[in-house]
């Protein structure tokens, strides 16, 4: 790549939001850039299961060849353990994929759509904006600089959005609360055998909750959100895993077998502006709750369908609007999060209540088929509210 290039759209970040939003664009026919700071295939602290919303919007994207070659595992149940008790509810059918297949799997689409993928290149948006176009630049790992501009660019950078840290309109507020992602792909042979199938596994304790689930090619995916307070007593996060895993009694080859844990930032925050002048936040890096049954891809997926007909139009014509369409648009449909989810997020954070709740679905399991089918229903109603 030459030392300055120029795009029709530039989209930072190879995540969900950011591969999704550059084979939409590619698809249209744009010269698009996708710039990604890690090198691909990279893992990513996340517990990979799609809930139905994000399954239904990859196929209607045309991604449904991408998701079916990923040879996900599916699941249709959640298994609740707490201080040794344990719990089922059915959920609607979703997929559970590490991030590492999945991601890939995306931008190998984005590229067959025509966008250019460089990755290994930590960008930063500059705060100048041109009469035509913004700028973005980035160090090579061989110490070479590269500028990039674009009459759109799509931040699909994650939290923090770290690519617009010269922006400071855009910077984040985190929730006083916000509890930090940990998570890591378990490999070994024969760990994970006690592990049900097709159902998320979710152990709860005092400082948090760690989910666990079946994936592609024999592998687990572990994803966990911690207090901060656990770890900066010293604890290393790999034994605050353990420790919740033990407290709730799953089995020790399974908890013996976790290694190699990636943390992320504090994951409940929100960015004060989603969209600015030739410029939109898509995805996590817009804002994010908490991790449970795949609702951030989700919304990372839908949000990149919806950002993608504006910044096509933004592509061929700058107007302010835009900017606003998008806020409104990203308030209606991505911020109202599933009341289900939000709900169950609340339970894990409130051990006595989950007791309580546990010692109700064991008495009378019925009660776990009513939660499931509500699940569903604003799964469904969620996604008639964002077509
Ligand atoms: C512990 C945990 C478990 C979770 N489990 C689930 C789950 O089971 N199901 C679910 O749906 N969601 C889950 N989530 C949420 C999910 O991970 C996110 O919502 C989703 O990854 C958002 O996608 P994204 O594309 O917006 O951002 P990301 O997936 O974070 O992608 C952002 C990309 O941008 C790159 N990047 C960052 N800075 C720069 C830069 N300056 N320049 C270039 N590139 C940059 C990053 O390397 C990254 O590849 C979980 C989250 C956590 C923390």
């Amino acid at each position: 790549m030459q030392s300055t290039s120029s795009w029709d759209a530039i989209v930072i970040g190879a995540g969900p939001a950011g591969a999704v939003s550059a084979f939409l664009l590619g698809r249209q026919g744009l010269q698009v850039l996708l710039v990604e700071s890690k090198r691909f295939p990279r893992t990513k602290a996340c517990g990979g299961c799609l809930n139905p919303r994000a399954i239904t919007a990859l196929t209607s994207l045309g991604l449904g060849d991408t998701l079916g070659g990923c040879c996900g595992e599916s699941f249709d149940r959640i298994r609740l353990h707490h201080a040794r008790k344990c719990a089922e509810v059915p959920l609607p059918s979703g997929m559970s994929i590490t991030r590492t297949t999945f991601d890939s799997a995306l931008v190998e689409a984005a590229i067959a759509a025509g966008a250019e993928f460089v990755s290994e290149a930590k960008c930063q948006v500059l705060p100048r904006v041109d009469r035509s176009s913004r700028t973005i630049r980035w160090s090579s790992t061989n110490g070479a600089n590269f500028t990039a501009t674009a009459p759109i660019v799509l931040a699909c950078d994650g939290l923090g959005h770290p690519s617009l840290h010269e922006l400071p309109e855009f910077e984040s507020t985190i929730a006083p609360n916000s509890r930090i992602g940990l998570g890591t792909v378990i490999a070994r042979d024969g760990a994970a055998d006690s592990l049900p199938h097709h159902c998320i596994t979710m152990a709860v304790g005092n400082s948090g909750y760690v989910g666990l689930a079946h994936a592609e090619n024999g592998r687990v995916s572990l994803a966990a959100a911690i207090s901060p307070l656990v770890l900066s007593s010293g604890t290393s996060p790999t034994t605050v895993l353990q420790q919740i895993l033990h407290s709730a009694g799953i089995d020790q080859t399974l908890i013996d077998a976790i290694e190699a844990v990636r943390g992320t930032p504090p994951i409940t925050q929100r960015a004060n502006a989603v969209a600015g002048e030739r410029l939109f936040l898509v995805g996590d890096a817009a804002g994010y709750v908490e991790p449970f049954t795949g609702e951030g891809m989700a919304a990372a997926i839908e949000g990149a369908s919806l950002a993608a007909p504006l910044a096509f139009e933004a592509a061929r014509q700058w107007r302010p609007e835009l900017a606003d369409h998008w806020r409104r648009q990203y308030a209606r449909s991505i911020r109202s999060r599933q009341l289900a989810c939000r709900s169950i997020a609340w339970l894990v954070r409130h051990p006595q209540a989950l007791r309580w709740s546990l010692a109700a679905l064991a008495a009378q399991p019925r009660i776990g088929t009513t939660i499931g089918r509500w699940i569903g229903r604003s799964q469904i109603q969620q996604e008639q509210h964002t077509t």
